[in-house]
């Protein structure tokens, strides 16, 4: 005889409680102590107060809780946690068998985009308080996640003017075409070429927009169905996740969601926000060579920040490697010259603003014996960041220390990992930057929560949360 289970028409003296099912050491338990530990008023949740007519709304506590448990789980559509309203045992439990229908939790993470962000915040303050947070050792890490728009629904901007030429050739056609019937009758069908014209005309006036508009973006090409967001590399259409994450336990301190595709631009603003996360001022920060940035790393140190990158500079020439390396000119601070290895003094001649570089050479390269091993130019250049400084300090402190990227790749790799396991893959639903920000926030929300919860565990963790 086969294992028998419990016959599902018997019926019970005592009814079993929800409560009874739900086992102490649940994680569902940290959730509903974490949302009410919360003030959500003060974190900006609409439908705080209840109006004295209408229907009566959800309170924003349990539609968090349900997104909360959601995103912790891989369910994020709202169709999708609507349907675990009514099937799944912990969020009947945690939502008191409230049956939210998708329209009302859909519009819960619309509407309260701005607070969602806050919550995250929270989480990460009372980590703080919990002593998980190290506050010394950050990685930062950026990673693409795509955006709610087919690939092939993009419009670029060389396509809209070759539209836009076409209808200007259309409309002076026409507009010569009226000018030959004026001369002569008025045409029989005069009124409906003319409104033909100012059709053409307002289709005119939609692509001047669209072009001003990607203009202002500074980008050539607009998707269509989420315009927010940007053609990536390798034809992705996304956004750029910016994440920080403290070498204690790798939880996570701040997430960002940009549209700049590349992470240059990111240092300094996405340190800065985790050392006011942390209240910590001197950490070390780690990051990978798509961050090396001279002024940000200086900016970064002038904070009291202790950087490791691998440095990125432009390619001094030295032709197919038969020709000096930059490294064989010495550098003199006093009197900022360099000395080649026939002795000469290089001086500062120009700069190139695009790139950063003071450019230095001399007169001597002329007549220098050594010539043909130094440059295949009428005379050698040889360049030097403006921050040059700062990058030297940086690529030696990282030399030094080859351990730190190692470590940084153990930090990231597995907070973005499981972040893009739980979302599809990296994948958004909602469309707009401030919505996919309210996304991301909630993942890693849910994510610190997990994390916390195999650190403390339920009941070490609920007890902290009441306390
Ligand atoms: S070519 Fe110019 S820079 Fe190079 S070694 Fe000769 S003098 Fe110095």
């Amino acid at each position: 005889m086969h294992v028998q289970g419990q016959d599902r028409y018997q019926a019970t003296l005592f009814p079993e409680r929800l409560d009874e099912l739900i086992g102490e050491d649940n994680p569902v338990r940290v959730i509903d102590a974490f949302v009410d530990s919360l003030r959500l008023k003060a974190l900006g949740f609409a439908r705080i107060e209840v109006k004295a007519t209408g229907r009566p709304p959800y309170h924003p506590a349990d539609l968090l809780k349900l997104y909360l448990y959601g995103y912790m789980h891989r369910i994020r559509s709202c169709r999708a946690l609507e349907r675990e309203c009514h099937t799944n045992l912990e969020v009947l439990w945690l939502l008191n068998r409230l049956a939210p229908d998708h329209k009302t939790i859909a519009n819960f993470r619309v509407d309260n985009r701005w607070a969602l962000t806050r919550v995250c915040r929270a989480f990460v303050q009372f980590c703080r308080s919990q002593a998980l947070y190290g506050g010394e050792l950050i990685a930062i890490d950026g990673s693409k996640f795509a955006a709610d728009n087919n690939r092939g629904k993009l419009t670029r901007k060389k396509e809209l003017k070759e539209q836009l030429k076409r209808l200007d050739a259309q409309i002076s056609s026409w507009l010569d075409g009226l000018a030959d019937d004026d001369d002569d009758e008025p045409p029989p069908s005069g009124g409906d070429t003319q409104a033909a014209l100012e059709a053409l005309k307002a289709e005119r006036a939609t692509l001047t927009e669209r072009i001003q508009a990607m203009d202002e973006a500074g980008v050539n090409a607009q998707p269509d169905t989420d315009p927010e967001a940007r053609l990536m590399r390798h034809g992705q259409i996304g956004y750029n996740v910016q994440s920080t994450v403290d070498g204690k336990h790798c939880l996570i301190v701040d997430v960002d969601v940009v549209h700049d595709g590349n992470d240059v631009q990111q240092l300094y603003r996405m340190a800065r926000r985790t050392q006011r996360q942390l209240k910590e001022q001197r950490i070390t920060v780690l990051a990978d060579a798509g961050y090396s940035n001279g002024q940000l790393l200086k900016r970064c140190r002038a904070h009291g920040m202790s950087v490791y990158l691998p440095v990125q500079r432009s390619i001094n020439n030295h032709g197919d490697g038969c020709y000096f390396d930059k490294s064989e000119f010495t550098y003199h601070g006093k009197g900022d010259f360099y000395e080649c290895p026939a002795g000469e003094r290089l001086a500062k001649k120009t700069k190139t603003s695009r790139e950063r570089h003071w450019l230095y050479t001399t007169e001597a390269c002329t007549n220098c014996e050594i010539k043909a091993r130094c440059t295949g130019g009428k005379q050698r250049w040889v360049t030097r960041h403006f921050e040059e400084d700062v990058l030297n300090e940086v690529a030696d402190r990282s030399a030094a220390n080859p351990l730190m990227m190692q470590r940084r790749k153990g930090m990231v790799e597995h907070p973005f990992g499981t972040l893009k396991r739980r979302m599809d893959g990296g994948r958004f639903l909602l469309r707009g930057l401030q919505k996919v920000k309210a996304e991301m926030a909630l993942a890693v929300t849910a994510y610190n929560l997990t994390r916390a919860i195999n650190l403390l565990g339920t009941r070490q963790l609920c007890q902290a949360l009441a306390a």
